[in-house]
C-alpha cells in the first residue's frame, strides 16, 4: 500500500518561472498530493547542443529558491538527477525513486508541449509501463494525443511564458519582475546569467 503519493515536475529550469510554480502548486492542490517536486535535470540531453546550458548546481539553487518563495510546505525542489549524475531520463529517475521510497507512488508532471514529445523520451516502453504522467495545459500547444499512456489532465490557468522567453528578456535588458519569484531574479543578477544571450 502507498501511504503517499507526490508528483514530480521534470524540468531544466533555466530559469524556474510562475509557469512551473502555477502548474506546481494547481496539480498539488487538485490531487490533493503530499508533494511536488521540481526535479532538476542533470544533463537536459535533449536540449543539449541547441544552446548553452547554465550549470546544474545553479539552476538547482534556482529551483529551491523558486520553490521556497511559494510558502508551500509541499512544494520543494529535487537534487535527485544530479545525485544520479550523466543525462537525465525520466525512467531512470523513477525507478530510483520507487526503490529509495516504496510506500509513495509517483506521478510525472507535463505540460502540454512535453507530453507532445513521450514518444521521444528515453526507453518508452519501459516509462509506458512505469510512470502515470499527469498533463497540464500551456497557451500554444494543443492538448496531446497521448493514448497508451496513463494519464489525466489538470486544468490550470494559462501563463503563456517559458524560460526562454526570460533569458531573452534578460539578454535584451528587459525587467522580469513578477515572471519569477524576486530570489530567482537575485539569483540570475548576482550570477550575471543571461547576459550574453
Ligand atoms: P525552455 O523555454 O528552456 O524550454 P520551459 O519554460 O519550457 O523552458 P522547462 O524546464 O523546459 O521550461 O519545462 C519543464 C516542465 O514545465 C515541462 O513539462 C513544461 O511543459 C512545463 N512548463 C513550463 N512552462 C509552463 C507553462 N507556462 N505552463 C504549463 N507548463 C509549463
Ligand atoms: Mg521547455
Amino acid at each position: 500500500m502507498y501511504s503517499r503519493r507526490v508528483g514530480l515536475l521534470g524540468g531544466t529550469f533555466d530559469p524556474p518561472h510562475i509557469g512551473h510554480l502555477v502548474a506546481a502548486i494547481h496539480v498539488q492542490t487538485s490531487l490533493e498530493l503530499d508533494e511536488v517536486r521540481l526535479v532538476v535535470a542533470n544533463h537536459p540531453w535533449q536540449k543539449e547542443g541547441s544552446r548553452e546550458i547554465t550549470e546544474a548546481e545553479q539552476r538547482l539553487a534556482m529551483a529551491t529558491a523558486a520553490a521556497e518563495a511559494c510558502e508551500v510546505e509541499a512544494i520543494v525542489a529535487s537534487d535527485i538527477e544530479l545525485r544520479i549524475g550523466g543525462p537525465s531520463y525520466m525512467v531512470n529517475t523513477l525507478e530510483r525513486l520507487q526503490v529509495d521510497e516504496p510506500h509513495t507512488s509517483f506521478l510525472t508532471i507535463v505540460g502540454a508541449d512535453a507530453a507532445n514529445d513521450l514518444d521521444t523520451w528515453h526507453k518508452t516502453d519501459r516509462l509506458k509501463e512505469s510512470a502515470e504522467f499527469v498533463v497540464v495545459n500551456r497557451p500554444g500547444y494543443s492538448a496531446p494525443d497521448i493514448e497508451g499512456w496513463a494519464h489525466q489532465t489538470v486544468e490550470i490557468p494559462a501563463i503563456d511564458l517559458s524560460s526562454s522567453d526570460i533569458r531573452k528578456m534578460v539578454f535584451e535588458q528587459k525587467p522580469i519582475s513578477f515572471l519569477t519569484p524576486p530570489q530567482v531574479m537575485q539569483h540570475i543578477e548576482a550570477q550575471g546569467l543571461y547576459r550574453l544571450g
